[in-house]
């Protein structure tokens, strides 16, 4: 048994009988892998010659419309969709065998008997997503997905100010909402110790 799930879905093809679907979920701060995560989970999958197709919001435009990235420059084709509801239309159960959905923190709730129903009918969903918003709060449909998967596994970054395992975002610019999108300039991973709810007051 490997981790991460991954044994449930070994040597399976996309037409086997009895193929089991789960949900995976890789959360975790702003820079703790979460993408890079993903994208070698669905790697894994491609080389074992499983149909997957991946998945991110529209909203997320931070470096590329139609493909994943993560902060160190890996990437992979994505397709952007605006609901839960567009990955069940395109994400047929009897061809694909794993769906993967990365910020999935940016879908509503409506996300969540999407996962499921996909899981259901036999789909290996993994989804990646921050657990925490910017006041360290839960995010969206974090706390529901999490609760229904298999598999969690939580990461974390190095915190920017004293080298700690880091579970915070820390948001450096003074914007509200919980959508805002960012990169390095915007946020820095902080361990809980050296986290300041919200904006940092500047
Ligand atoms: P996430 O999707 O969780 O935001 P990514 O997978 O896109 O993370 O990026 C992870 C990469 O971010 C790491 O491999 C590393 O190169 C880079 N990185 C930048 N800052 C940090 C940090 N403070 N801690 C850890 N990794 C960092
Ligand atoms: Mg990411
Ligand atoms: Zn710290």
């Amino acid at each position: 048994m490997t981790q991460h799930g991954e044994h449930l879905s070994f040597g399976m093809k996309a037409s086997s009988v009895g193929r089991r679907g789960c949900v995976e979920i890789v959360c975790g701060s702003m820079f703790s892998g979460k993408t890079e995560e993903l994208l070698r989970r669905m790697k894994r999958a491609r080389l074992a010659k499983l149909k997957v197709m991946l998945f991110k919001p529209r909203v997320d435009d931070r470096y590329d419309e139609v493909k994943v990235v993560s902060h160190e420059g890996l990437n992979a084709d994505a397709i952007p969709v605006a609901s839960g509801e567009e990955i069940l239309a395109l994400a047929r159960p009897d061809e694909i065998a794993v769906v993967g959905i990365d910020e999935v923190q940016f879908f509503d709730q409506a996300i969540v008997p999407v996962v499921e129903s996909l899981a259901n009918r036999g789909v290996r969903v993994i989804c990646a997503g921050l657990d925490q918003d910017y006041r360290g709060l839960p995010f969206g449909p974090m706390p529901s997905l999490m609760c229904i998967a298999e598999f969690v596994t939580k990461l974390h970054a190095v915190c920017t100010q004293c080298g700690a395992p880091a579970c915070r975002s820390q948001r450096l610019l003074a914007t509200e909402g919980q959508l805002f999108v960012g990169g390095s300039a915007a946020y820095e991973a902080r361990c809980r110790q050296c986290f300041v709810a919200g904006v940092i007051p500047s």
